[in-house]
């Protein structure tokens, strides 16, 4: 099994996490985009020339404890997305991942969208 998977399947839903310091700034990471309501930056670990992370600063843990009142803020998300995409030069198209949960590899309980381009990606996905 994928280390990254057996590291998601370790993971649960926690009170802090690292996207909550990293959004604080109290861990240094250089933003690619941030505003009032969300933050993009490249993740560590890239499984594509562009791999990105577009996150709410407001802590939602994953999507399945998104609420109604949500639905503005997560269009944002993709908006930015979008955006950060088109910043980035990834005109030839890209893949929007969220994983949630733990069948989904979720590792991280902060909400978080994955945008991975410059490559061609494959179909199923694992
Ligand atoms: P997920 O499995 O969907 O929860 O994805 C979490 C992602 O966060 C993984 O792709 C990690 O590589 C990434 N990640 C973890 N820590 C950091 C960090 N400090 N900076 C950037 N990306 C990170």
């Amino acid at each position: 099994m994928a280390d990254e998977v057996s590291k998601a399947q370790a993971a649960a839903p926690q009170g802090d996490t690292i996207f909550g310091k990293i959004i604080r700034k109290e861990i240094p990471t250089e933003f690619i985009h941030e505003d009032d309501l969300c933050v993009a930056f490249k993740d560590i670990s890239p499984q594509a020339p562009t791999h990105f992370l577009v996150l709410p600063k407001k802590p939602i843990p994953q999507l399945s404890k998104a609420s109604d009142e949500d639905e503005q803020l997560l269009g944002h998300l993709l908006i930015t997305a979008r955006k950060v995409a088109a910043d980035l030069g990834l005109d030839k198209g890209y893949r929007v991942v969220i994983n949630e949960g733990q069948d989904g590899a979720q590792s991280v309980y902060h909400l978080h969208i994955h945008v991975m381009g410059g490559r061609q990606m494959g179909w199923p996905p694992g």
